[in-house]
């Protein structure tokens, strides 16, 4: 089906595309609970070599990963370190205080990344007082404050401070493959020394649903239990095991498609009168747009840039979030800015 808007909402927003949704169509099926689904037993191996461990679990969505994974790794009133801009902790309904009945301890980091001595000043002395820190997560990329790119030598600097002090890491890997092919570390690289680590497929690879958490063995078996448990096992889930099979072998070294239209959108958006946008923070696939200089809240910008054709959510009163993924074209990206910048040179330009 024909789309007859700019998408710049959401990667999540990607259609799987003719020939994944052939993949789709002639995948080899079975029972995915009992381990008998060959496309789903593909994908998760796929996944867990892939970041280094020894296996993988298909889930749902990256919300369950997450979710999962805090209720393997805490016990009641233990903490969770996070950025407080973090999709663990603001964007999950709360779910790591119902399900692990678990503390999000955020942290304020620069543009999502935090430093390893912040990490250790966030953990509490033991003590029968305090809430017991135990697990440290990190958001690679961090998406809500424009898809930063965690560097490798301060991720592994904090798994150092969570060894030290016997916490879990967690990785919300959402993005990470767009940290990989921007930064060329590799994905078993950034996973080395995590506990817990997944990637969406329903994000930048195109696939329309399903993340892979991948860990320990042992970390596993308890996942699967948590994954019973929520409701989370699935029959002949090959169906969309497939499309992140094909997803892995065709969708990711495009991602470098996607990095240089973001940064050509924020290249283009920064000399639009009003808007405040920084290209050298563009490091993925997502452009942050402060419009508090021009003349209108993101509200109304997004609610204009729709009427237009450009459709893109406000994340705060001033500030839009635009995303580039495979449904995103670099002319239609340049057509974007261009009516962004009609807009902002005219009836949103600030008095
Ligand atoms: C999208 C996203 C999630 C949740 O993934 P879903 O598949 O939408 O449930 C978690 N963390 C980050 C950083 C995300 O961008």
């Amino acid at each position: 089906m024909a789309k007859n808007h700019i998408e710049l909402q959401s990667d999540t927003q990607t259609r799987p595309t003719p020939a994944m949704r052939e993949a789709m169509a002639s995948a080899e099926v079975g029972d995915e609970q009992g381990f008998n689904d060959p496309t789903v037993n593909a994908l998760t191996e796929r996944v867990a070599e892939l970041f280094g461990k020894e296996r993988a679990v298909f889930l749902p969505s990256g919300t369950m990963c997450n979710q999962i994974s805090a209720a393997v790794h805490c016990g009641p009133g233990d903490e969770i370190i996070a950025e407080r801009s973090a999709h663990i902790i603001g964007v999950e309904a709360g779910g790591a205080s119902v399900l692990a009945r678990a503390a999000p301890h955020p942290i304020d980091g620069e543009r999502g990344v935090f430093t390893a001595e912040q990490a250790e000043a966030a953990i509490r002395f033991p003590s029968r007082y305090a809430p017991r820190s135990r697990v440290i997560s990190i958001e690679q990329t961090a998406n809500l404050v424009g898809g930063t790119v965690w560097p490798l030598d301060t991720v592994r600097q904090i798994v150092g401070v969570a060894q030290d002090h016997g916490l879990k890491m967690h990785m919300d890997g959402a993005r990470v493959l767009n940290a990989v092919v921007a930064s060329g570390v590799s994905a078993k690289d950034y996973a080395q020394g995590f506990d817990s680590v997944w990637v969406d497929l329903s994000k930048g690879l195109g696939c329309p649903v399903g993340a892979v958490l991948a860990g320990s063995s042992d970390f596993i078996d308890q996942a699967w239990r948590w994954k019973q448990r929520v409701g989370g096992s699935m029959r002949q889930a090959g169906i969309i095991a497939a499309a992140g099979v094909y997803a892995l072998d065709h969708h990711v070294e495009r991602l470098a498609e996607d990095h240089a239209n973001a940064k050509l959108l924020a290249t283009c958006l920064a000399s639009v009168p009003g808007l405040g946008v920084e290209p050298a923070h563009v490091d993925t696939n997502i452009v942050i747009i402060d419009v508090s200089a021009s003349g209108s809240d993101a509200p109304t910008w997004s609610q204009r840039l729709g009427e237009e054709g450009v459709r893109l959510s406000p994340i705060g009163l001033n500030t839009l979030r635009a995303l580039t993924h495979l449904d995103v074209t670099r002319k239609e990206v340049e057509q974007a800015a261009e009516i962004f910048k009609r807009l902002g040179e005219g009836e949103l330009a600030a008095a």
